[in-house]
Protein backbone atom coordinates (compact mmCIF):
# COMPACT_ATOMS: atom_id res chain seq x y z
CA UNK A 1 0.00 0.00 0.00
CA UNK A 2 1.76 3.03 -1.34
CA UNK A 3 -0.24 5.42 0.42
CA UNK A 4 -0.04 3.83 4.16
CA UNK A 5 1.44 7.02 5.98
CA UNK A 6 -1.71 9.26 4.42
CA UNK A 7 -3.65 6.69 5.71
CA UNK A 8 -2.01 6.65 8.79
CA UNK A 9 -2.41 10.42 9.47
CA UNK A 10 -6.09 10.12 9.21
CA UNK A 11 -6.13 7.47 11.87
CA UNK A 12 -7.76 9.23 15.00
CA UNK A 13 -7.88 7.83 18.12
CA UNK A 14 -9.39 9.50 21.42
CA UNK A 15 -9.75 8.18 24.51
CA UNK A 16 -12.57 9.98 27.33
CA UNK A 17 -11.82 9.43 30.34
CA UNK A 18 -13.73 10.60 34.10
CA UNK A 19 -15.95 9.52 36.47
CA UNK A 20 -19.69 8.26 35.69
CA UNK A 21 -21.58 11.67 34.82
CA UNK A 22 -18.41 13.78 33.77
CA UNK A 23 -20.15 13.99 30.21
CA UNK A 24 -18.31 11.80 28.26
CA UNK A 25 -21.13 10.39 25.97
CA UNK A 26 -22.77 13.97 25.63
CA UNK A 27 -19.28 15.21 24.52
CA UNK A 28 -18.41 12.19 22.54
CA UNK A 29 -21.62 12.76 20.19
CA UNK A 30 -20.61 16.26 19.10
CA UNK A 31 -16.85 14.91 18.57
CA UNK A 32 -18.41 11.91 16.01
CA UNK A 33 -19.80 15.04 14.20
CA UNK A 34 -17.01 17.09 14.09
CA UNK A 35 -14.27 14.13 13.62
CA UNK A 36 -16.38 11.83 11.81
CA UNK A 37 -15.24 9.13 13.45
CA UNK A 38 -17.79 6.22 15.66
CA UNK A 39 -18.01 6.66 19.35
CA UNK A 40 -17.26 3.08 21.02
CA UNK A 41 -18.77 3.31 24.56
CA UNK A 42 -18.98 0.02 26.01
CA UNK A 43 -21.43 0.91 28.72
CA UNK A 44 -23.87 1.89 25.64
CA UNK A 45 -22.99 -1.84 23.89
CA UNK A 46 -23.57 -3.51 27.24
CA UNK A 47 -26.67 -1.94 27.78
CA UNK A 48 -27.83 -2.83 23.79
CA UNK A 49 -26.77 -6.61 24.54
CA UNK A 50 -29.18 -6.80 27.62
CA UNK A 51 -31.73 -4.75 25.38
CA UNK A 52 -31.35 -7.32 22.71
CA UNK A 53 -31.69 -10.09 25.51
CA UNK A 54 -28.29 -11.58 24.24
CA UNK A 55 -26.72 -14.53 26.51
CA UNK A 56 -24.00 -11.43 27.32
CA UNK A 57 -26.74 -9.26 28.02
CA UNK A 58 -27.82 -11.70 30.18
CA UNK A 59 -24.42 -12.35 32.42
CA UNK A 60 -23.74 -8.48 32.70
CA UNK A 61 -26.84 -7.44 34.18
CA UNK A 62 -26.61 -7.60 37.52
CA UNK A 63 -23.22 -6.24 37.70
CA UNK A 64 -23.78 -3.30 35.57
CA UNK A 65 -26.70 -2.64 38.23
CA UNK A 66 -25.10 -2.99 41.47
CA UNK A 67 -22.95 -0.45 39.93
CA UNK A 68 -19.64 -2.70 39.73
CA UNK A 69 -17.02 -3.23 36.85
CA UNK A 70 -17.97 -5.86 34.10
CA UNK A 71 -15.27 -8.10 33.31
CA UNK A 72 -11.79 -7.20 31.68
CA UNK A 73 -12.21 -10.52 29.41
CA UNK A 74 -15.98 -9.16 27.91
CA UNK A 75 -14.89 -5.56 27.45
CA UNK A 76 -11.67 -6.18 25.97
CA UNK A 77 -13.40 -8.71 23.32
CA UNK A 78 -16.34 -6.32 22.82
CA UNK A 79 -13.83 -3.87 21.77
CA UNK A 80 -11.29 -6.12 19.93
CA UNK A 81 -14.26 -7.16 17.53
CA UNK A 82 -14.53 -3.50 17.12
CA UNK A 83 -11.20 -2.58 16.11
CA UNK A 84 -11.04 -5.41 13.95
CA UNK A 85 -14.09 -3.95 11.87
CA UNK A 86 -13.50 -1.25 8.89
CA UNK A 87 -15.98 1.09 10.43
CA UNK A 88 -13.37 1.87 12.76
CA UNK A 89 -9.87 1.97 10.36
CA UNK A 90 -10.04 6.21 10.31
CA UNK A 91 -10.44 6.29 13.61
CA UNK A 92 -12.09 5.64 17.14
CA UNK A 93 -13.71 7.84 20.69
CA UNK A 94 -13.43 5.23 23.03
CA UNK A 95 -15.60 6.73 25.79
CA UNK A 96 -15.73 4.32 29.16
CA UNK A 97 -13.14 2.44 27.85
CA UNK A 98 -10.39 1.09 29.41
CA UNK A 99 -11.57 1.44 32.91
CA UNK A 100 -8.72 -0.63 34.44
CA UNK A 101 -5.35 -0.85 33.92
CA UNK A 102 -5.83 -4.35 32.59
CA UNK A 103 -7.65 -2.82 29.92
CA UNK A 104 -5.57 -0.41 29.20
CA UNK A 105 -2.53 -2.76 28.64
CA UNK A 106 -5.10 -5.29 26.94
CA UNK A 107 -5.69 -2.31 24.89
CA UNK A 108 -1.99 -1.39 23.64
CA UNK A 109 -0.91 -4.83 22.78
CA UNK A 110 -3.99 -4.81 20.21
CA UNK A 111 -3.65 -0.93 19.32
CA UNK A 112 0.06 -2.86 18.47
CA UNK A 113 -0.85 -5.69 17.04
CA UNK A 114 -2.96 -3.79 14.48
CA UNK A 115 -0.18 -1.13 13.99
CA UNK A 116 -1.81 2.00 15.28
CA UNK A 117 -1.30 4.05 18.56
CA UNK A 118 -3.75 6.35 20.53
CA UNK A 119 -3.59 9.96 19.58
CA UNK A 120 -4.75 11.70 22.89
CA UNK A 121 -6.46 10.87 26.74
CA UNK A 122 -8.67 13.57 27.81
CA UNK A 123 -9.61 13.38 31.41
CA UNK A 124 -12.87 15.08 31.72
CA UNK A 125 -12.90 16.46 35.50
CA UNK A 126 -16.21 16.63 37.58
CA UNK A 127 -16.23 16.85 41.64
CA UNK A 128 -18.08 14.12 43.25
CA UNK A 129 -20.87 15.94 44.58
CA UNK A 130 -21.82 17.34 40.78
CA UNK A 131 -21.09 14.04 39.20
CA UNK A 132 -24.06 12.25 41.88
CA UNK A 133 -26.00 15.35 40.71
CA UNK A 134 -25.54 14.64 37.18
CA UNK A 135 -26.49 11.14 37.51
CA UNK A 136 -29.06 11.22 39.94
CA UNK A 137 -31.22 13.49 37.44
CA UNK A 138 -30.23 11.71 34.14
CA UNK A 139 -32.70 10.21 31.95
CA UNK A 140 -31.72 8.05 28.59
CA UNK A 141 -33.18 7.18 25.74
CA UNK A 142 -35.02 3.77 25.90
CA UNK A 143 -34.16 3.56 21.77
CA UNK A 144 -31.21 5.34 20.84
CA UNK A 145 -29.64 6.09 24.34
CA UNK A 146 -29.34 9.43 24.32
CA UNK A 147 -29.01 11.06 27.34
CA UNK A 148 -31.03 14.12 29.27
CA UNK A 149 -30.96 15.99 32.61
CA UNK A 150 -34.44 16.42 34.30
CA UNK A 151 -32.63 20.17 34.75
CA UNK A 152 -29.26 20.87 32.36
CA UNK A 153 -30.67 19.47 29.46
CA UNK A 154 -34.48 18.69 29.28
CA UNK A 155 -36.17 17.27 26.50
CA UNK A 156 -38.04 19.44 24.30
CA UNK A 157 -41.27 17.46 24.75
CA UNK A 158 -41.56 15.51 28.79
CA UNK A 159 -40.36 12.10 28.49
CA UNK A 160 -39.92 11.60 25.27
CA UNK A 161 -36.33 12.24 23.03
CA UNK A 162 -35.72 15.09 20.92
CA UNK A 163 -34.01 12.62 18.32
CA UNK A 164 -36.11 9.75 17.92
CA UNK A 165 -39.11 10.32 20.09
CA UNK A 166 -38.35 7.26 22.31
CA UNK A 167 -39.10 6.87 25.60
CA UNK A 168 -37.22 8.63 28.84
CA UNK A 169 -36.18 6.20 31.32
CA UNK A 170 -34.05 6.26 34.60
CA UNK A 171 -31.18 4.10 34.35
CA UNK A 172 -30.78 1.31 37.11
CA UNK A 173 -27.57 2.00 38.24
CA UNK A 174 -28.51 5.90 38.19
CA UNK A 175 -30.27 5.55 41.54
CA UNK A 176 -27.80 7.85 44.82
CA UNK A 177 -26.06 4.63 46.37
CA UNK A 178 -25.38 3.06 42.88
CA UNK A 179 -23.56 6.36 41.99
CA UNK A 180 -21.72 6.06 45.16
CA UNK A 181 -21.00 2.54 44.36
CA UNK A 182 -19.36 3.59 40.76
CA UNK A 183 -17.67 6.29 41.96
CA UNK A 184 -15.70 4.37 44.26
CA UNK A 185 -15.13 1.93 41.29
CA UNK A 186 -13.90 5.19 39.47
CA UNK A 187 -11.69 6.19 41.73
CA UNK A 188 -10.09 3.15 42.53
CA UNK A 189 -10.00 1.02 39.25
CA UNK A 190 -9.48 3.92 36.62
CA UNK A 191 -7.62 6.83 38.67
CA UNK A 192 -4.38 4.43 37.94
CA UNK A 193 -5.64 4.42 34.57
CA UNK A 194 -5.07 8.00 34.39
CA UNK A 195 -1.42 7.28 35.69
CA UNK A 196 -0.40 4.49 33.18
CA UNK A 197 -1.53 7.17 30.46
CA UNK A 198 0.16 9.93 32.10
CA UNK A 199 3.61 8.11 31.93
CA UNK A 200 3.12 7.78 28.17
CA UNK A 201 2.41 11.52 28.08
CA UNK A 202 -0.31 11.24 26.28
CA UNK A 203 -3.15 12.92 29.15
CA UNK A 204 -4.92 16.19 28.75
CA UNK A 205 -7.14 17.17 31.46
CA UNK A 206 -10.02 19.28 30.88
CA UNK A 207 -12.97 21.10 32.88
CA UNK A 208 -15.94 18.95 32.72
CA UNK A 209 -17.92 22.13 34.15
CA UNK A 210 -20.19 24.28 32.51
CA UNK A 211 -21.99 25.10 29.40
CA UNK A 212 -22.01 22.08 27.05
CA UNK A 213 -20.44 24.23 24.13
CA UNK A 214 -17.90 25.24 26.75
CA UNK A 215 -17.00 21.71 27.98
CA UNK A 216 -16.50 21.02 23.64
CA UNK A 217 -14.36 23.60 23.12
CA UNK A 218 -12.32 22.77 25.49
CA UNK A 219 -11.98 19.40 24.56
CA UNK A 220 -11.19 20.25 20.84
CA UNK A 221 -8.69 22.47 22.16
CA UNK A 222 -6.93 19.38 24.09
CA UNK A 223 -7.47 16.89 21.05
CA UNK A 224 -5.68 19.30 18.73
CA UNK A 225 -3.14 20.91 21.15
CA UNK A 226 0.25 19.50 21.92
CA UNK A 227 -1.12 19.72 25.66
CA UNK A 228 1.96 20.16 27.47
P1 LIG B 1 -21.02 10.05 31.10
O1 LIG B 1 -21.12 9.48 29.72
O2 LIG B 1 -19.66 10.61 31.41
O3 LIG B 1 -21.48 9.08 32.15
P2 LIG B 1 -23.27 11.78 30.31
O4 LIG B 1 -22.81 12.37 29.04
O5 LIG B 1 -24.29 10.71 30.23
O6 LIG B 1 -22.00 11.29 31.18
O7 LIG B 1 -23.81 12.95 31.23
C1 LIG B 1 -24.31 12.69 32.54
C2 LIG B 1 -25.49 13.62 32.85
O8 LIG B 1 -25.01 14.95 33.00
C3 LIG B 1 -26.53 13.66 31.75
O9 LIG B 1 -27.79 13.80 32.35
C4 LIG B 1 -26.17 14.91 30.95
O10 LIG B 1 -27.32 15.48 30.34
C5 LIG B 1 -25.60 15.82 32.02
N1 LIG B 1 -24.52 16.69 31.55
C6 LIG B 1 -23.55 16.42 30.63
N2 LIG B 1 -22.72 17.47 30.46
C7 LIG B 1 -23.16 18.44 31.31
C8 LIG B 1 -22.72 19.78 31.61
N3 LIG B 1 -21.66 20.33 31.01
N4 LIG B 1 -23.42 20.47 32.53
C9 LIG B 1 -24.50 19.92 33.16
N5 LIG B 1 -24.96 18.68 32.92
C10 LIG B 1 -24.31 17.94 32.00
P1 LIG C 1 -21.00 5.86 33.22
O1 LIG C 1 -20.13 6.52 32.23
O2 LIG C 1 -22.18 6.65 33.59
O3 LIG C 1 -20.27 5.29 34.41
P2 LIG C 1 -21.28 3.60 31.39
O4 LIG C 1 -22.48 3.66 30.55
O5 LIG C 1 -19.97 3.89 30.79
O6 LIG C 1 -21.60 4.54 32.64
O7 LIG C 1 -21.17 2.18 32.09
C1 LIG C 1 -22.27 1.58 32.74
C2 LIG C 1 -21.84 0.26 33.39
O8 LIG C 1 -21.39 -0.65 32.36
C3 LIG C 1 -20.66 0.36 34.34
O9 LIG C 1 -21.04 0.73 35.66
C4 LIG C 1 -20.12 -1.08 34.29
O10 LIG C 1 -20.94 -1.98 35.01
C5 LIG C 1 -20.27 -1.41 32.81
N1 LIG C 1 -19.08 -1.01 32.02
C6 LIG C 1 -19.04 -0.10 31.01
N2 LIG C 1 -17.81 0.02 30.52
C7 LIG C 1 -17.03 -0.84 31.23
C8 LIG C 1 -15.64 -1.17 31.20
N3 LIG C 1 -14.79 -0.59 30.32
N4 LIG C 1 -15.19 -2.10 32.10
C9 LIG C 1 -16.02 -2.69 32.98
N5 LIG C 1 -17.32 -2.41 33.06
C10 LIG C 1 -17.85 -1.50 32.19
ZN1 LIG D 1 -33.79 8.53 21.24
Amino acid sequence: MGNSRAQADLDRLLILIGPPGAGKGTQAKRLVERYHIPQLATGDMLRAARAAGTELGKRVAAVMDAGKLVSDEIVIALIEERLRNPSTRMGVIFDGFPRTVKQAQALGELLSDLGRCIDRVVMVMVPDDEVVHRNVGRRMCESCQRTYHLEFSPPKARGLCDACGGKLVQRPDDAEEKVRARLEAYHRDTSPVVDFYDARRLVCRVDGRGALDEVFGRLVAAIESTCE
